[in-house]
C-alpha cells in the first residue's frame, strides 16, 4: 500500500502558518514540489503510453488543417490519428452537421439506440489537494462530511429503490480521511444493491486497485484535468494530485489490477481544449490497443462554475466546440462509451445522446448524505456536506428514463451479470 504522503488541512480557522504557506504556494513557484516527481510510496510502472500521447499532443498544430483535410477525414471509413486531428481543428467547425451524421451512424452501428443510465454518490468530500479551480480544495472553508457505513447503506438503499442499477462512488481526494479500507467497505455495500459499481477516488497503486476490485468495484474513473503539464503545475499547487505522471498511469494500474473498465477525461477549458481533447482520446486509443479486453469511456466536462479565475485564465469552451469534440471522439473511437455530465443542460444532453453520447447520469446530487431528501422529499436529520459544483440537469431516474424512451432511445440500467 502507498504511504501517506500528504495531510489534511481544515479550511476552517486556518492558522497563520497555513495561510502563509498558501500564499507562498500561490506566489512562489520554488516553494512547490516537482509535479513530475513521484512521492514516496507512489508506484512507478513501466509503460510507453505516456510518451506516445505526449509526443502526439506536443506536435499537434491544429492551425495547419484545412477544409480539404476535414473532407478527406469524413470520406474515409476508418478515422486515423491524423484524420482525428483534422476533425478537432477549427477547420472542422463548418462541418458539424456532416460530423453529426457520421457520428450518429457510428453510434448506431456499435450501440444501437441504447443509452446507459447511472448515478453518482458522494460519500465524502474531504480533500488534501489544492487545485486552485475547485471549491473543495483543502484551503477552502466548506462543510466537510464523511458518511459512516450505516449512512452509506441508507443512501444506497434509497438510490436502489429508485430502480438505479449502476452507481459511481466518489470520495473527494483524501487518503487520510477516506482510506482504502473505507472505500473497500463502501464497494462491498454497493455490491449488495447495484450490478455495476464505479469509483472516482484519488489514484492508488495496483495492489490497492486489486483490493477494491475484490471488494466489488468494476471500473475506475480518473480525470487528468489537463495534459498540459506546465498548466497542470500552475493549477495543482499542493497534495498528491500534484504528481502528474502518477495520475496519468492510474487507469493502466487499474487495468493491471483486473478492473473491468476505466474512464478518462480532461476538464475542458483549463488549458487548450483541442490539445486536451486530442490527448484524452489518444490516452484511450493507445491503452485500448494494449488492453483490448477493457471497456473504456470518455467524459467531456467543461470548467464551471469556477473560483480563482485570475489564477486560472480559463479558456472558454462553447457548446458548439464541446459538440465538435464529442463528435470527433465518436468518429475516431466508435466503440468507446461517451458520458455527458449533468453540468450540461437538459437540451444539450437530450440532443447529444441521440448522436454520439452513450451514457448519462440521472438523479444526481453532488452533496453528501442528501439522497433521502432529494429522492423521497423527506427531511433529513443528518448533517449534509456541501456540493462540489452546481448541476444543470437535475432530472430524476424516472423522468430521464421516460424522456429517453419518448426520444426513441432505449434506456439501459444494466447489461452486466456479476459472476
Ligand atoms: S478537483 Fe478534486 S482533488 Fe482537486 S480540490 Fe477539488 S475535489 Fe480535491
Amino acid at each position: 500500500m502507498a504511504e501517506k504522503n500528504s495531510f489534511f488541512i481544515d479550511g476552517k480557522n486556518l492558522s497563520k502558518e497555513a495561510l502563509e504557506k498558501k500564499h507562498k504556494l500561490e506566489n512562489d513557484p520554488s516553494s512547490r514540489t516537482n509535479h513530475m516527481e513521484y512521492m514516496p510510496g507512489m508506484e512507478i510502472i513501466e509503460s510507453d503510453i505516456c510518451d506516445k500521447v505526449m509526443s502526439e499532443m506536443n506536435s499537434y498544430d491544429y492551425t495547419k488543417y484545412t477544409a480539404v483535410d476535414v473532407r478527406n477525414a469524413l470520406d474515409k471509413e476508418k478515422c486515423s490519428i491524423e484524420d482525428f486531428k483534422a476533425l478537432l481543428s477549427p477547420a472542422a467547425e463548418p462541418f458539424l452537421e456532416e460530423m453529426a451524421k457520421r457520428a450518429r451512424l457510428e453510434t448506431s452501428k456499435h450501440f444501437g439506440n441504447t443509452v446507459y443510465l447511472f448515478t453518482p454518490l458522494y460519500i465524502a468530500n474531504y480533500c488534501e489537494n489544492y487545485c486552485v479551480y475547485c471549491g473543495f480544495n483543502c484551503y477552502n472553508d466548506i462543510n466537510r462530511l464523511k458518511l459512516n457505513l450505516d449512512e452509506i447503506d441508507k443512501e444506497m438503499s434509497v438510490i436502489a429503490k429508485s430502480g438505479m442499477e449502476e452507481i459511481l462512488i466518489l470520495t473527494g481526494e483524501s487518503r487520510e480521511k477516506s482510506d482504502i479500507k473505507y472505500i473497500g467497505e463502501a464497494c462491498k455495500l454497493a455490491r449488495k444493491y447495484f450490478r455495476m459499481v464505479g469509483l472516482e477516488i484519488y489514484p492508488v497503486n495496483t495492489d490497492e486497485y486489486r483490493y477494491l476490485h475484490e471488494c466489488g468495484a468494476d471500473y475506475v474513473t480518473v480525470f487528468q484535468e489537463t495534459y498540459d503539464t506546465d498548466k497542470y503545475e500552475k493549477l495543482h499547487l499542493f497534495g498528491h494530485k500534484r504528481v502528474w505522471p502518477y495520475r496519468f498511469d492510474a487507469q493502466e494500474r487499474a487495468l493491471r489490477a483486473g478492473m473491468r473498465g476505466v474512464a478518462f477525461s480532461a476538464l475542458l477549458g483549463l488549458s487548450d481544449f483541442r490539445k486536451d481533447a486530442l490527448a484524452s482520446a489518444l490516452h484511450v486509443y493507445f491503452l485500448q490497443r494494449k488492453y483490448p479486453q477493457a471497456e473504456m469511456s470518455l467524459s467531456c466536462p467543461r470548467l464551471r462554475p469556477i473560483i480563482n479565475n485570475d489564477k486560472i485564465s480559463p479558456l472558454d469552451v462553447h457548446e458548439k466546440q464541446l459538440c465538435q469534440v464529442i463528435l470527433a471522439y465518436r468518429i475516431f473511437l466508435p466503440y468507446v462509451g461517451i458520458t455527458v455530465s449533468s453540468r450540461e443542460s437538459k437540451t444539450f444532453r437530450d440532443g447529444i445522446v441521440k448522436i454520439a453520447a452513450t451514457k448519462i447520469s440521472a438523479g444526481v446530487s453532488t452533496g453528501i448524505g442528501d439522497h433521502e431528501s432529494k429522492y423521497d422529499g423527506k427531511e433529513q436529520d443528518t448533517k449534509q456536506g456541501d456540493e462540489q459544483f452546481v448541476i444543470d440537469d437535475g432530472r430524476s431516474l424516472k423522468t430521464m428514463y421516460d424522456d429517453m424512451e419518448n426520444a426513441g432511445l432505449q434506456p439501459v440500467l444494466n447489461d452486466y451479470l456479476y459472476v
